[in-house]
């Protein structure tokens, strides 16, 4: 299914460029928004999402096994998924083109 998507501003950011501060903080909330529950994931995904300057989704950091540090919203019909979050647990997700590359398996 070809799609044409260059009008379309695909939103992703690098971890590795953001300043270590931002990253700590990054890290951090992920941590916290890991182990939520429904009343605080959204309010954690939603300061993850503005931390790293992304619309508001499901933020991970790309689950490579390579360190690309891609961050992205995974609710994007082409993430792959490579294991699929318990509960309020994340789940562990790959950046599209990441897994065109080099597809990881759970
Ligand atoms: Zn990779
Ligand atoms: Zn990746």
């Amino acid at each position: 299914m070809a799609v044409i998507t260059h009008a379309f501003a695909r939103p992703e950011t690098d971890y590795t460029a953001l300043p270590t501060a931002i990253q700590d903080q990054f890290d951090q909330l992920m941590e916290e928004a890991d182990i939520a529950g429904p009343a605080t994931y959204p309010g954690l995904m939603a300061t993850i999402a503005l931390l790293v300057g992304l619309p508001n989704g499901e933020i991970r950091k790309c689950a490579c096994s390579c360190y690309c540090g891609v961050i992205f919203d995974s609710n994007r019909p082409d993430a792959h998924v490579i294991k699929h979050g318990e509960g309020y647990n994340l789940g562990r997700h790959q950046y599209p083109t990441c897994a065109d590359r080099h597809r990881e398996t759970a």
